[in-house]
């Protein structure tokens, strides 16, 4: 079975929407600023569904680009800017940056209560909590995919592949907070295909395409396949097409329940991305401190 990304985002535009209609209700008009630096080629795709998912949504929605030569000041005094602007209720820093500026640093510039991507580090101690706000949009979209497979979390085998900052490490943290025995695998686990092999969820965020193969996973698995590789097309060696970091022809045809590369985590990403949008609207006009409804109450 593939789980489909693009109907599971239809399906969170709908339930999202009666909290866009409250927030309108009450004069507030979420607005989303998504600042690149310079022309990455491969940004292209996520602005573009962030735009596309904002219009749908009826989200305001607008992009800055600063040039490619900016200053990390340049780029703080934009985000100074826009932490300032009352109209703006999110942020966004378009990563990755061109070389020479701290991603890192620059993201922390964003004021919390803005940040949409949930990289602060404020943000991201709540996900240590178990009490997440603004959560790390991949790392939600990963756990809404599982959530629509319909796999119970309690006590399950979860496997995670890669441990970056806003994919692995928080996908691993968020599924202990639902109470899956959660291992983390890196590019210095030993033996790979002996902690694969016990996964009923396996999440991959690596960024190599045909990691993990039919043999290393166990039939019946929950996938959800992060990566996005570009790789030459093999109808036609002159084009490229993009894929996952699995192999999903052969693990559909065990059984496996996996998210496609394209159509996957992707376009629940932008989902992520909205929702967050919505929750910092309804924290910038009540109170910082109030606890937030749970992320996954179907969970
Ligand atoms: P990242 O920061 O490069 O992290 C990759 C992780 O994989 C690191 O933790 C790395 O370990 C680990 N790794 C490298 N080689 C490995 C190996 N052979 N075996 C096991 N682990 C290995 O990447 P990321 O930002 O998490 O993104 C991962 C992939 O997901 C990329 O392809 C990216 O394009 C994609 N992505 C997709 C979306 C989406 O919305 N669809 C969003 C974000 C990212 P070390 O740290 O030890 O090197």
């Amino acid at each position: 079975m593939e789980l489909d990304g693009r109907a599971l985002a239809e399906r969170i535009r709908a339930r999202e929407a009666p909290r866009l209609e409250a927030l309108r209700r009450q004069g507030i008009h979420p607005s989303l600023l998504s600042i690149e630096v310079g022309e990455n080629p491969s940004s292209e795709s996520y602005l573009r569904g962030q735009r596309r998912g904002a219009e749908a949504w009826g989200i305001e929605y607008r992009m800055q680009r600063l040039p490619a030569s900016s200053t990390e000041d340049d780029v703080r005094d934009a985000l100074a800017e826009a932490a300032a602007d009352a109209r703006v209720t999110g942020i966004l820093l378009q990563c990755p940056l061109p070389s020479g500026l701290s991603a890192r640093a620059l993201q922390h510039e964003i004021p919390p209560h803005k940040d949409v991507e949930g990289v602060h580090p404020e943000n991201l101690g709540t996900v240590v909590h178990g009490r997440p706000r603004l959560a790390p949009c991949t790392a939600m979209a990963v756990m809404e995919l599982v959530a629509s497979s319909g796999l119970a979390l309690q006590g399950c085998e979860a496997v995670v592949v890669g441990h970056s900052e806003i994919v692995g490490k928080p996908v691993a943290l968020l599924l202990l907070a639902q109470d899956a025995t959660t291992t983390v695998c890196h590019k210095f686990t030993k033996d790979l295909a002996s902690h694969t092999r016990r996964a009923d969820l396996l999440v991959v965020a690596v960024g190599k395409a045909r990691l993990v193969t039919a043999d290393m996973v166990k039939p019946g698995a929950v996938v959800v396949d992060v990566g996005i590789n570009a790789v030459r097309d093999p109808k036609d060696p002159a084009k490229t097409v993009i894929v996952g970091d699995v192999d999903t022809a052969a693990l559909l045809a065990k059984g496996c329940a996996v998210s496609p590369v394209p159509g996957g985590v992707g376009p629940v990403t932008v989902a992520m991305l909205l929702r967050n949008t919505l929750v910092a609207a309804e924290r910038a006009y009540s109170d910082p401190e109030a606890e937030t409804p749970p992320l996954f109450p179907d969970l």
